[in-house]
């Protein structure tokens, strides 16, 4: 399980398991080995939209039926594991029919080699007295030979065709996964894809000692546009946001809508002060935009957004990193908004305030 590779803390562990088990009893989920994986998962805070799908359901029930238990563990497990052991089967299939393919090929070529050569026997044969019987049964042989290439040819053939099939299905399969990391919205990743951009860069940067940055952006009063401009036009400056997020951000990182006007970006390998400047030019962009009402063309308010910086430390859990950048994001808002701001603010801030 990856979170158990994650941090190769036993403390942690124990201590995450205890947490899982008590979290158990307190709502009487039965202690099946599918629902300690969820709970323990839950537990570590290794799955954010997990952990917050638990919650919002502690707030409405004490009891977690079998039913609900089977339902988070299909909705958050089970099609994954499926869907990349599908692909990961795919792949070897494939992989396999190419080279039986490839063997067949060969065995192919050296039929006809050996069926060309028995032919030149058979011709020197012939100059030879009492050769001619031997030469009819050369003939029978050879007859065998060419069904037997005509049949590796005709194998080899559908191999071929079987592999593509494979191929296909796997395509099929990537877009399939491809759509579950995409937010139907702003058409950018969506929180699953953050956790999964998010769980990468840090194996990156626990295995190879790098680095890396996270922005967390939030939409100002938006809640306030939406009751001035209505949701629809809401949904077209979520969308303009997520535009203007990706042609900055370019190949530098993956934006993702992390959950109603809330956005992040994981950005592997780059410092701090880059990623503010990144954020920087964001927030400067949507602030500058002039927003049009799509139906009408009437100009609507201006767009704000505020953003929280934070950078990778060595121990880091992802939870550590998600705080700081957040809070880094609450400095922002209340120092004015449409501003960014990073974790080295908040040290500078306790300082003064110090
Ligand atoms: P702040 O500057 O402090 O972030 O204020 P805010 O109003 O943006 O924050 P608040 O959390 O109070 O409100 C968030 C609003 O975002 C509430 C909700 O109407 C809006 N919102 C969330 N998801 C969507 C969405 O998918 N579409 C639209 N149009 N609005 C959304
Ligand atoms: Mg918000
Ligand atoms: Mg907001």
């Amino acid at each position: 399980m990856s979170f158990i590779q994650d941090r190769d803390d036993i403390e942690f562990i124990r201590e995450t398991s205890d947490k899982a088990l008590d979290q158990m009893s307190e709502y009487n989920v039965v202690p099946t080995p599918m629902n300690y994986h969820v709970w323990y998962t839950h537990s570590a805070g290794s799955d954010l939209s997990l952990s917050s799908t638990i919650n919002s359901l502690i707030g409405k029930t004490t009891r977690f039926s079998s039913e609900i238990c089977e339902n988070l563990y299909q909705r958050f497990f089970s099609g994954e594991m499926t869907q990349s052991a599908l692909e990961e089967a795919g792949q070897s299939i494939q992989k396999e029919l190419v080279k039986i393919a490839q063997t067949l090929k060969e065995s192919g070529d050296s039929t006809s080699e050996y069926s060309s050569s028995l032919t030149g026997h058979m011709d020197n044969l012939e100059n030879i007295e009492a050769g001619s019987e031997i030469s009819a049964i050369l003939y029978q042989i050879l007859a065998d030979t060419r069904r037997m290439q005509e049949k590796s040819q005709k194998m080899e053939a559908d191999l071929k065709a079987s592999s593509q099939e494979i191929q296909k299905l796997q395509s099929s399969l990537a877009a399939v996964r491809q759509e579950n990391m995409t937010d139907m919205l702003t058409n950018i990743g969506n929180r699953k894809c953050f956790e999964n951009e998010l769980d990468h860069a840090f194996k990156e940067c626990e295995a190879n000692q790098t680095g890396m940055s996270l922005l967390i952006g939030d939409v100002d009063h938006f809640k306030k546009f939406n009751d001035t401009w209505g949701h629809q036009v809401g949904d077209q400056v979520l969308k303009a946001v997520a535009h203007v997020m990706k042609l900055r951000i370019g190949e530098k990182g993956t934006p993702a809508r992390f959950g109603g006007e809330e956005f992040c970006v994981v950005l592997p390998d780059v410092e701090i002060a880059e990623a503010v400047e990144l954020a920087d030019a964001i927030r400067e962009s949507v602030s500058q935009r002039s927003m049009k009402r799509k139906s009408t063309g009437e100009r609507i308010g201006k767009i704000t957004v505020s953003f929280g910086v934070a950078e990778y430390r060595a121990g880091d859990r992802k939870s550590d990193i998600i705080a700081r950048a957040d809070e880094a994001l609450y400095l922002a808002k209340k120092s004015g908004r449409n501003l960014v701001k990073a974790e080295i603010d908040l040290e500078q801030k306790i300082a003064k305030t110090a």
